[in-house]
């Protein structure tokens, strides 16, 4: 391209001007020439549209004319200022300033100013109106400041890694949660800086996942986070690929809830749920304490009686030795079956932290059956159970799932101990209505539960008893129904309640 100084130093003065004024004419910014004393030499036409004058309408006016005050009133000193000292202050600098209209409206404006070269002081002046440039601006800030508080109201901590895993942006609740200041976490390595170490290579396996899949999902992942102290707070993470307008993941944004407050309720609620669970246990034993007793009572009399016949037989000369050993073996057997029954209650009262594992109810039912048995006998009752063959399993806490089934029997033995005028019969029976669910029931012949019982049956100390606690089916009500099913009751229709409980069946494991 060729210079413009070159170009006009090579034309005849006259077609110099000529292309000055088509240059001037076709500029779409304003552009001014004053004297030193701020009058207009020459201006175009830009500026006469610019500022709402007509044609020659500016010529010999003062410059003071497109400003505002004070910017008007100090002009002129400005200017004198700068001939005095040669100190500039617009002048070869620019600056952002606002002009008014003819019609007095104002509009801000990119300035610049340049001196003439000559002996007589002249400047010019180049206006260009940004108007539309600061509109824009203020939408692009007022947009910003609304995203902004947008993440600082979302209660959520928000995260945005980029492709490198460095801290772009974090909110205060992500500020809060770390305890840090904004400052210190942006630009910081995330994994290394603040997951706890033996996570890091879990975390760094879930955002390789996000940035090289990319992830639009909604699954939440749980994992710990380092506060400034030292100390970790357990965070619900939601995260997802970040993409630039053409669509390729330039980072990760994550949103994260703070579930340790609630975590840690949880637990000390397990660990309330288990400790009462517990002392119903050994209330349950506590009432069955007679029946107990009889239970154990019966081989501890029957090693006394065997014991007692090897004994005669060891004085007799000619007793034979197979009936001394027949003797020891029933001893045996009788101290083995009340070992077992202690063993029972001790498993049953024992305080352990839940197990859960794949278990078979039927057996769980029958292992009951010591316990159970004893106490329909005293009251003479007829037991009857009804366990199929096949039963799919269920992932359970075989001590509180029996815990329930006996409060259940216990409650129905009650009922028919309190109407002995006939014989009453209690059905144990395990069921699997779908392939999703096990269920057990236990019906008996009773009087069945009192209406106005019935909707708060559930409910803690609810009871009808002399001696009761009413606690056992509000416990029940709650270890079925940690274990993911109801419990749930209605009265038979001939006679009686039936109490029954659904359980998730075990989900096989995919195999790999
Ligand atoms: P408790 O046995 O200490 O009373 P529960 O919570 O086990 O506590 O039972 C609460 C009440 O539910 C009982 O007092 C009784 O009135 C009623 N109930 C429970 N099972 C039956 C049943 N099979 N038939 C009639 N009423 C029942």
């Amino acid at each position: 391209m060729n210079d413009t100084r070159n170009v006009l130093a090579g034309m005849s003065p006259a077609d110099a001007e000529k292309h000055l004024a088509a240059l001037l004419a076709a500029a779409v910014n304003a552009i001014v020439i004053i004297d030193g004393k701020g009058i207009i030499e020459f201006c175009n036409p830009a500026t006469e549209k610019l500022f709402g004058y007509g044609e020659g309408d500016l010529n010999g006016k003062s410059i003071n004319l497109l400003m505002p005050a004070p910017d008007r009133d100090a002009h002129d000193r400005y200017i004198q200022h700068y001939l005095d000292t040669g100190e500039a202050r617009i002048i070869g600098i620019g600056r952002e300033s606002v002009a008014q209209r003819k019609d007095g409206s104002l509009f801000p404006i990119d300035l610049s100013v340049g001196r003439v070269i000559g002996d007589e002081p002249r400047f010019v002046g180049i206006i260009r109106d940004i108007s539309a440039q600061k509109k824009a601006e203020a939408a692009l800030i007022q947009e910003r400041d609304r995203s902004r508080s947008y993440l600082e109201v979302a209660g959520v901590m928000l995260l945005v890694l980029d492709k490198g895993g460095f801290i772009d942006l974090i909110n205060r609740r992500g500020c809060e949660i770390l305890d840090r200041q904004e400052e210190d976490l942006l630009g910081k390595p995330w994994i290394d800086g603040f997951i706890p170490e033996n996570q890091r290579s879990e975390v760094r396996k879930v955002f390789k996942h996000v940035i090289e899949h990319g992830f639009e999902g909604y699954e939440t992942v749980e994992g710990l986070v380092l506060t400034h102290t030292g100390g970790t707070r357990l965070i619900a993470w939601q995260n997802r690929a970040l993409r630039d307008k053409n669509g390729e993941i330039i980072g990760t944004l994550s949103s994260g809830t703070d579930i340790t407050d609630q975590r840690n309720a949880d637990i000390e609620a397990e660990e309330t749920r288990q400790r009462l669970a517990q002392v119903s246990r050994v209330t349950l034993l506590g009432e069955m304490a007679a029946g107990l007793a009889h239970e154990i009572n019966q081989p501890l009399t029957a090693i006394s009686t065997f014991a007692q016949g090897c004994e005669r037989m060891l004085e007799a000369s000619n007793s034979k030795k197979s009936d001394l050993r027949n003797a020891l073996k029933q001893i045996s057997v009788q101290a083995q079956r009340a070992a077992k029954v202690i063993n029972r209650m001790r498993n049953f009262v024992r305080h352990k932290d839940s197990e859960r594992h794949e278990v078979d109810l039927k057996e769980l039912i029958h292992d009951l059956h010591v316990l159970v048995e004893m106490d329909a006998r005293r009251h003479n009752i007829n037991l009857v159970y009804e366990l199929p063959a096949e039963l799919p399993l269920v992932m359970a806490d075989p001590v509180q799932i029996q815990q329930v089934v006996l409060n259940l029997v216990r409650n129905a033995v009650d009922a028919c101990g309190e109407c002995e005028d006939r014989q009453h019969t209690i059905i144990i029976r395990c069921l699997s209505p779908n392939p999703e669910t096990v269920r057990v029931e236990v019906s008996d012949s009773a009087t069945g539960v009192p209406e106005d019982m019935a909707d708060n049956l559930f409910t803690q100390f609810v009871t009808s008893k002399k001696d009761g606690i009413g606690l056992g089916l509000s416990i029940s009500h709650t270890i079925i129904g940690a274990h993911g099913g109801t419990l749930s009751f209605r009265n038979n229709d001939d006679a009686g309640a039936l109490f029954f409980f659904d359980l998730p069946t075990a989900i096989e494991e995919p195999e790999c």
